[in-house]
Parts: structure tokens; C-alpha cells; sequence
């Protein structure tokens, strides 16, 4: 494997050998054989969550859609399947799935195992699908686990971080495939946020909030509205709202980059996995040139929470290319950072100087602590691990649902030793 490093390239993993295994037999076999291995998805993460010292396993030839069950409507996939080709199938089909994150590059497994989510006040992260799992456990025998028989044993496993085995199937529930339309307003006045944050992230579908935090403004905000057959979505877009402009053209999130690189906007409908994700299968998706970090917060405390962030304005917007905040519905997976709790979403996509944003963090960290907020697994931030551990009322039971899947250890690495296990 020639290129060591992850998406972003600021993190090179350490691994002594990889594996690139084209059959369940043969990861069983590498499973039993190695002392420590972690399973690589598409690399999008900004830690060292999918790193491992000795061996790295890669599913890159598990990508294939494995059966589509119409009765049930469910679809089982490879684990290592990315969205936009799933999703591309699903919809020849007339399904898709119930929500995508802002980018459609990565793998179902490596998006489930961080609790990866788009945005929508009634739309749980992409883990919510997962209906049942097949993984391959440290003794190197195939374990399924299923919603329906494994009650809290499965809300424990899905967003597994990458510690219980190779999960080698994902069953995901889908729904009826739906058009969205996407249209972009720009300069959403802060008082007006702040006076009807609630009206404005729960009048569509999907709704994200972008701004560098410069001035007492949201830069832009996406609506992905639903359109249905009966016309009466079919409409002009309004020509504001809350005091923001509908934009008169295409627009990126981040300023002076090209909006080719983004789904279709100015109300166009359009199938809903290209108008869920921002960006384009066949683009780079963001800037390429970045870090990211993301914190999730109890909805009640969105404005407090984004209050604290714009006191930091300053020293924030240097280091920034943009921010965007999402919302998250409630969900009951052990580890997702929406544990019984609805989420408002916080990131910031930085410019790529680690050692300034390093330091910054625990600022932002601080300022959001009042509010429990949790980071992001698979994204950049300095909590210290028993912050947080004690963020996570579950995390006792994952430890001892690790412990008993994984006796040894083989799934750890030091992002588990640490975070997780290091209790
Ligand atoms: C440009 C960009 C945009 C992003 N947008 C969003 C967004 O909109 N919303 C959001 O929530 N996040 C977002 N992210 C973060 C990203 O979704 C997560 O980091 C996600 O985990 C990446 O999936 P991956 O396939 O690259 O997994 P990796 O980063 O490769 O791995 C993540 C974890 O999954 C585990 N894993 C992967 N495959 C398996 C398997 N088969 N079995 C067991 N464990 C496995 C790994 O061991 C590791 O622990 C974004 C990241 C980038 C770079």
C-alpha cells in the first residue's frame, strides 16, 4: 500500500503491514493470525481512531450490494460500500436511505462505527439505519447481530468505533426513494437566528446553517426541501428568509471555491442522494486542503452554545475556512454523541495548522463544557479522555461488551486504549 496516509493527509497511519483480503474466509484467517489489526474504511476520519501499530485491514473489494429485501425494505451491503454507489443502486430500485452526510465518498461501516449524520430535526445519524450487522469477532468466527434479537447488546455494537470485529455486513433500513430540492439563502442576521433558530432548522427536510464567524451573520443557509408529486412543492423559492436573500446563483460553503464541486441548488429537484450531501461523488468534496473538528450539543442549548462560540469570534475565524451547524434526532446507540438526546452539530472546518488549532480547541472545548458537548469520533479535539468518558452514561457497558467480543485487546488501538478503555 503506497499511500499511507489519511484523506485529509494529516494523519499518517502506522501500521506494519497492510491487507487488502477479497473474502470473509481469508479476513477470518488474518484475524486469528494477527496480535492487533484494525479495519480501514475509506480513511475519512481526522484521528487515529482506524489506526493500528502492527496490521491494517482494508475492505476497498467488500463494496459490493448484496440483496435488496422489498418485503422487509431493508438492503445488506459489504461494509466496505460507499454512499454514492449504494445509493445510485438503491434508487434504479425505488429506495433510498433516510439521510447522508455532507459528502457521499465514504463507507457505510466506517460512517455507522463514528456515528456519522447529516442534518434534520427528525433524522437520526446514519448508524439509525443499521438493522443488522455481521462481523467477524477476535477468535475469528462470524457473528450476527440483529435490532430485532440482540436488543441493547446492538444498540451497544453499531457505532462500534471500530473495537468489537471486521464487520464485514450492514443490513440498513431504506425508505421510499424521494425528490428534495435544494435552495441556498445568504446572510441570515444573527438576531434573527438567535429569535427563531427552531423555525428555521425544522423548515425542511434537511437544513444546514454555514458561517466563519466574522461578523454577526450566518454566511449561508441550505434548505433540502422535500418535493412531492402532487406539485404543491413545486415552487418559486421565496425570495427571503428570516431576513437572508435567496442566492442568485450556485453556491460552495466556503467562499472563493467553486460550486461545481456542489450538489444541485436554485430549487432544481433532483433525487434525494445527490441534493442530501453537499457535495459531489465525482468532486473533491469540502476544501481537500483541511482539518476538521465537530462538537454536538443538547438541542435545548443550541443558542447558548453558539453564543459561546461567536465570544470566541476572534480567535476562531482566523484559523477558519467555515462552520456549520446541523441538527440531530435523538437516537438510542450507546455510543452515538445523540444517545437519548437531540443534537445541534457544530463544526468547523480549519485551515490545515494543527498546532494553532491544537491550542484554540480546549478553548472552544471550555466554552461549550457547560453544555456537555461531545466531539465527533472520527474528527480533530483535545477533551481529556475522562471528560470524555464521563460525557457517555454508557460507556461502562461498551467497555464490558468490548471486553467480552474482544478479550485480548486484537480490536484495540491507542484511540481506544485511551478514550475508551483507560477508564
Ligand atoms: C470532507 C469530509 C466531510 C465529512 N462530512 C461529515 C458529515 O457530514 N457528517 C459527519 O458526521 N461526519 C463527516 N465526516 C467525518 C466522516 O464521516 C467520519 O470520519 C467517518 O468515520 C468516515 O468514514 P470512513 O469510511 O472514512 O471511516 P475511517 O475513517 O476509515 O474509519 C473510521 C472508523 O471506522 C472503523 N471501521 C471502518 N470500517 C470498518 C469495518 N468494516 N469494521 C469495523 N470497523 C470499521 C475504523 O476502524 C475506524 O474506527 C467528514 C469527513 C470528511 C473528510
Amino acid at each position: 500500500m503506497e499511500n499511507r496516509k489519511n484523506w485529509a493527509g494529516n494523519y499518517t497511519y502506522s501500521a506494519a503491514r497492510w491487507h487488502c483480503p477479497k473474502t470473509v474466509e481469508h479476513i477470518q484467517e488474518l484475524v486469528v493470525r494477527c496480535g492487533r489489526l484494525k479495519v480501514l474504511g475509506t480513511r475519512h476520519s481526522f484521528n487515529g481512531i482506524a489506526d493500528c501499530a502492527e496490521d491494517i485491514v482494508s475492505l476497498e473489494h467488500f463494496d459490493h450490494v448484496v440483496a435488496l429485501d422489498r418485503e422487509r425494505r431493508t438492503v445488506t451491503v459489504e461494509a466496505g460500500v460507499r454512499y454514492g454507489q449504494l445509493c445510485r443502486q438503491l434508487h434504479c430500485e425505488g429506495y433510498a436511505l433516510h439521510n447522508l452526510a455532507s459528502l457521499p465518498h465514504i463507507s457505510v461501516a466506517g460512517a455507522c462505527a463514528t456515528a456519522t449524520h447529516g442534518s434534520g430535526d427528525s433524522n437520526g445519524n446514519l448508524a439509525t439505519a443499521v438493522s443488522v450487522m455481521e462481523m467477524v469477532t477476535a477468535n475469528g468466527a462470524v457473528v450476527v447481530l440483529s435490532r430485532e434479537r440482540h436488543g441493547e447488546e446492538f444498540q451497544g455494537a453499531v457505532v462500534g468505533l471500530g473495537g468489537l470485529g471486521v464487520v464485514t455486513k450492514l443490513t440498513l433500513d431504506l425508505v421510499p426513494a424521494f425528490d428534495l430540492r435544494q435552495d441556498v439563502y445568504e446572510n441570515l442576521p444573527l438576531w434573527q437566528l438567535a429569535e427563531h433558530f427552531d423555525d428555521i432548522v425544522s423548515g425542511a427536510y434537511s437544513v444546514s446553517l454555514f458561517t466563519d464567524w466574522r461578523s454577526a451573520r450566518f454566511s449561508q443557509v441550505w434548505l433540502k426541501r422535500q418535493v412531492k408529486d402532487d406539485g404543491a412543492s413545486c415552487f418559486e423559492a421565496k425570495p427571503e428568509l428570516f431576513g437572508a436573500t435567496v442566492a442568485t446563483g450556485p453556491r460552495h460553503p466556503i467562499a472563493g471555491l467553486p460550486a461545481e464541486h456542489c450538489t444541485e441548488q436554485m430549487g432544481v429537484r433532483g433525487p434525494s442522494h445527490e441534493r442530501l450531501p453537499h457535495f459531489r461523488m465525482d468532486h473533491t468534496p469540502s476544501s481537500g486542503e483541511e482539518l476538521q473538528s465537530e462538537y454536538l450539543v443538547p438541542h435545548q442549548h443550541a443558542g447558548a452554545a453558539l453564543g459561546a462560540i461567536l465570544r470566541l469570534g476572534e480567535h476562531v475565524a482566523p484559523l477558519l475556512q467555515i462552520s456549520e451547524v446541523r441538527t440531530v434526532a435523538a437516537d438510542t446507540l450507546w455510543m452515538s454523541p445523540c444517545y437519548q438526546q437531540a443534537c445541534v452539530a457544530i463544526h468547523f472546518t480549519w485551515r490545515k495548522d494543527w498546532p494553532a488549532v491544537s491550542k484554540l480547541l480546549p478553548r472552544i472545548e471550555e466554552q461549550l463544557a457547560p453544555f456537555d458537548a461531545r466531539p465527533h469520533w472520527g474528527k480533530l479535539f483535545t477533551m481529556s479522555p475522562a471528560r470524555l468518558q464521563s460525557l457517555y452514561e454508557k460507556l461502562p457497558d461498551f467497555q464490558q461488551l468490548l471486553r467480552s467480543y474482544d478479550p485480548q485487546g486484537k480490536f484495540h488501538n491507542a484511540f481506544l486504549d485511551t478514550y475508551i478503555m483507560d477508564a
